[in-house]
């Protein structure tokens, strides 16, 4: 995507880390612990601040939870995290419990808040006034966070009853969508109105279906235009394992590629057992297909196929790849710009010396009916041809040859 075509959001700064305007699209996740568990909580922090998510949120829905808030911080704190910005996510009682526990409303960066489960009729507009003024009070910044799966009802029924009403009525979707922004949107002017700047505001409206979340963000790009506000995506809801990835990747990369959006998290239910540090991986690989940011060097190789001995082929990619990841850190810190290195490891010659050419190094393997060398270009240029056993080890040395070379400082 051509930088120039991305949305121009107001900069919304969350202890230090910037979102919106030209900042980088940045990534964030959230804990599935008991925040009332403040070790447990901690620990699962640091595991995704250490995958790369830079904002972390949990939920503060008790008042156990809402003590353990600045216990966290500290924590955190002391090893060695003071950098990285905690968000709360509220519910039904987020109002009260900002209001009854202060040191947690200081210790927060930012509150999210989603209109739809801050009571409904006369209670909800009170209550958002409480939190609007609260976010005020500790100058905090606020995702209002719009949920199909919660949205306000009370808004809902009157858009449906005024649709009813239409010579040609809108499908009940078309309707819902058309809420959900209306709901962010009205949400957004109210807080501004209250006091809350432009740039403490960020905005979501987040849906299960990849087809309704694209066109309810687009919608709401449309709406927001001359003011806009910072975007929050993601896929609600979005399931688990590839289906869950291949999802939130197809919505998330639409919208990214036309410009919209700030801040991304890749909702993911973790299989029992496992990490949850997978949708931060999820969100970092998104973000460099899309070369929005980079992260590592770009590996790309063919599937393989039978022109090819694929063990071998296969073996040779995640060699490669396995080498990359256990020297990056060291490498990133002495050339920083190596992230955006770009390898090709192909199978045979059909694609081999093609590929090479938009590749900083690459390497293609014989094919089985071919004479057995491996030849190797940088930029497109033949360096020379490998062979033996030992073609994975002296690739390799190539890679790093070219890198201290090529990489050194900023260059
Ligand atoms: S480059 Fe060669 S080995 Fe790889 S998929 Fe294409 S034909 Fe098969």
């Amino acid at each position: 995507m051509d930088d120039s075509m991305r949305i121009k959001t107001p900069e919304v700064d969350i202890r230090g880390i910037k979102i919106g305007g030209q900042n980088p699209i940045r990534i964030q996740s959230m804990t599935d612990t008991d925040t009332a568990d403040a070790k447990s909580t901690v620990r699962q922090i640091i595991e995704l601040a250490d995958a790369g998510s830079e904002l972390v949120r949990f939920t503060v829905n008790t008042n156990f939870a809402a003590q353990k808030v600045p216990e966290i911080r500290k924590m955190l704190d002391a090893k060695g995290y003071p950098h990285l910005p905690l968000i709360g996510d509220f519910h039904f009682n987020g109002h009260t419990l900002l209001d009854e526990f202060p040191e947690m409303a200081k210790t927060l960066d930012k509150y999210r808040i989603n209109p739809g489960n801050i009571g409904r009729g006369a209670s909800h507009d009170p209550n958002f006034k409480k939190f609007i003024q609260i976010a005020i009070m500790h100058d905090k910044p606020l995702r209002i966070g719009v949920n199909w799966g919660s949205l306000d009802q009370d808004l809902l029924t009157l858009m449906m009853g005024k649709n009813a009403k239409k010579v040609r009525p809108l499908s009940d979707k078309e309707v819902l969508i058309e809420a959900m922004v209306k709901s962010a949107l009205d949400s957004a002017q109210l807080a501004e109105k209250l006091g809350l700047p432009q740039n403490k505001i960020i905005l979501s409206v987040k849906m299960s279906n990849v087809k309704d979340v694209v066109e309810a963000y687009q919608k709401l790009a449309d709406h927001m235009s001359g003011h806009p506000f910072a975007l929050h995506l993601g896929l609600t809801e979005a399931g688990s394992g590839i289906s869950g990835l291949i999802s939130s990747s197809a919505a998330l990369a639409v919208l990214l590629n036309q410009g919209i959006g700030d801040t991304i998290r890749i909702s993911l239910t973790p299989e029992p057992k496992s990490s949850r540090i997978q949708e931060v991986q999820a969100c970092k690989a998104l973000l460099q297909s899309l070369e929005l940011r980079h992260f590592q060097p770009k590996v790309t190789s063919c599937p393989g196929c039978g022109r090819t001995d694929s063990k071998f082929f296969q073996k040779l990619v995640a060699e490669v790849n396995k080498k990359l990841e256990t020297k990056l850190k060291n490498w990133i810190k002495k050339y920083p710009k190596v992230t955006e290195l770009k390898i090709a490891v192909m199978g045979c010659v059909v694609n081999g010396p093609g590929e090479s050419k938009y590749s900083d190094i690459a390497i293609s393997l014989p094919g089985k009916t071919e004479k057995s060398i491996a030849p190797v270009y940088i930029r497109g240029k033949f360096l020379r041809s490998l062979q033996g056993k030992d073609i994975t080890d002296q690739f390799v040395r190539i890679v790093e040859d070219f890198i201290a070379k090529n990489y050194i400082g900023n260059n």
